[in-house]
């Protein structure tokens, strides 16, 4: 526990309010969204901008103190809170400002995808980034992040042009292709390692403000057929398309028919982002045609509607443990393999799914940024997601068991941003041949590992 005169000298330096657990604010700032942390730091800081960051990373240093990263507190390995230690709040430092002639973003690291989207799509633009309009655009960046449009723009950090970091000495630096490039190629799918971001610039696209989207569920029997279409589909149809397929349970809610609300069954959400796509001529229309889906729609929907699509599912609070796997292709014997290993499907929100991984993000090279999983088709998510936490035994079981079933189909690497928090020395495995080089760079930057206690990606 920290002594009243060291948490005075801090507060009498911040612009933002400094948050102890005497004081109103504390509990509703120390909650992550997966509900199986409950973590307590001595201080948490609600930093207001770069100074206040500042003066946190060489207090926690010159004190000793753990230190943590809030960015939107979506991580699901739950590292952005310590216990007894520091944590620097970006929630508050969420401005985002383009230029619409430059197509441009300055994004600052407290900002949600749908504090990003919101002010990108007043002009027809968007980064790519993930599928959850609550995640913190900084997690995300760090890790990699895709979504909706990967196979047509690429990861997020393909689009990262900038950021501005303070690094454990306490200074501001820029990383960027001509600054600091080594920082730069670390930070795209390095994780939080290497320093706090305090603003990352984007490159923008023309995306929206309505894109062509379809949805199409089946029933879990055909879940074979289904996952052999989507293979297929995607293998013959432009990298402007996009398609995920999910297992998970039907929706208790209108328009899922009422006989098969909460069954297990299988989803494929797609989108045609191209502003020339329609109805009629969009490669959608295959997909909303196969099978006996027990709901199809193909139609045009908000961008951000469409960013926001999944939040209920995924309800803040509840428990999550997620794993998953680059699939270089997804042979017959995988897609058996997979169904094989759904039931028990423990808890309401679990789901797994296969993500496309190819279009832009398999043309870039594997060691052109610290994101290594460019060469494969799939990236598979095993998600775990349960309210009670009676269940936690079951859950974590049941996705252990999935993922080493699926093992013999995999690269063998797996995504940062879904490790659970036991993943232990995985991280090495997750970067594969760009390991070594985060290593020296962690070195470089990070020789003390003031910046170990979220993500011990490269350990001292
Ligand atoms: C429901 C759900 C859906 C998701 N969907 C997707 C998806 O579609 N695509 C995808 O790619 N990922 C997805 N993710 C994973 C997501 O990218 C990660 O959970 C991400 O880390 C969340 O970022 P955050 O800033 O909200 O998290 P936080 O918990 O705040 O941070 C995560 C990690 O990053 C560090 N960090 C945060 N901000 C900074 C910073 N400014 N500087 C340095 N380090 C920092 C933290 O210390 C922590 O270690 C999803 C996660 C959830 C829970």
């Amino acid at each position: 526990m920290l002594d009243t005169t060291m948490t005075e000298a801090l507060a009498g330096q911040l612009r933002g309010n400094l948050l102890t657990p005497d004081v109103p604010g504390y509990d509703e700032a120390r909650a992550l969204f997966n509900g199986m942390f409950d973590r307590k730091p001595s201080m948490i800081a609600q930093c207001t901008g770069t100074a206040d960051v500042i003066t946190c990373v060489n207090f926690a240093r010159e004190n000793d103190l753990p230190l943590t990263v809030k960015g939107g507190g979506h991580g699901v390995a739950g590292k952005a809170i310590c216990d007894d230690g520091l944590v620097i709040d970006l929630t508050s430092m969420n401005g985002v400002l383009v230029d619409p002639e430059l197509k441009t973003a300055q994004v600052q690291a407290g900002a949600t995808l749908a504090d990003l989207d919101h002010e990108t799509q007043k002009f027809g633009l968007a980064v790519p980034s993930g599928t959850d309009s609550r995640t913190g655009v900084a997690g995300l960046t760090l890790g990699g992040g895709y979504g909706h449009l990967g196979r047509r723009f690429g990861l997020t950090v393909d689009n990262l042009l900038a950021a501005d970091v303070v690094t454990a000495d306490g200074s501001l630096v820029r990383a960027s292709e001509n600054d600091n490039a080594d920082l730069f190629w670390a930070l795209r799918g390095g994780g939080g390692n290497f320093g706090v971001v305090t603003s990352f610039e984007f490159r923008l696209h023309e995306v929206g403000p309505e894109i062509l989207t379809a949805q199409c569920f089946h029933l879990f029997d055909d879940a074979r057929e289904v996952m052999q279409f989507y293979r297929d589909f995607l293998a013959d149809t432009p990298k402007e398309i996009f398609c995920v397929c999910l297992v998970l349970r039907v929706p208790p809610m209108p328009p899922f028919p009422e006989e098969h609300h909460g069954k297990i069954a299988v989803a494929l959400v797609a989108n045609d982002s191209r502003s020339e796509a329609t109805e009629e001529n969009s490669p959608l229309r295959k997909l909303a045609a196969f099978g006996k889906p027990i709901l199809s729609v193909v139609m045009p929907m908000q961008f951000t509607a469409l960013q926001s699509n999944f939040d209920a599912g995924f309800p803040k609070g509840a428990r999550y443990y997620w794993k998953g796997h680059y699939l270089p292709d997804l042979p017959d014997e995988a897609i058996d393999t997979l169904l094989a290993q759904t039931e028990p499907f423990p808890g309401e929100f679990t789901a797994y799914g296969l993500e496309a991984m190819d279009g832009a993000i398999s043309e870039v090279d594997p060691s052109a940024t610290a994101f290594p999983h460019r060469n494969t088709r799939f990236g598979l998510g095993i998600f775990a997601n349960w309210a009670d936490e009676s269940r936690d035994d079951e859950a974590i079981a049941w996705a252990r068991r999935f993922h080493e079933a699926l093992e013999p189909f995999s690269t063998g690497g797996s995504y940062v941003n879904y490790l659970a928090v036991d993943a232990g020395d995985k991280f090495r495995e997750a970067y594969g041949a760009n390991f070594e080089r985060l290593r020296e760079i962690k070195q470089r930057h990070d020789p003390q590992g003031l910046f170990d206690a979220h993500q011990r990606l490269v350990a001292k």
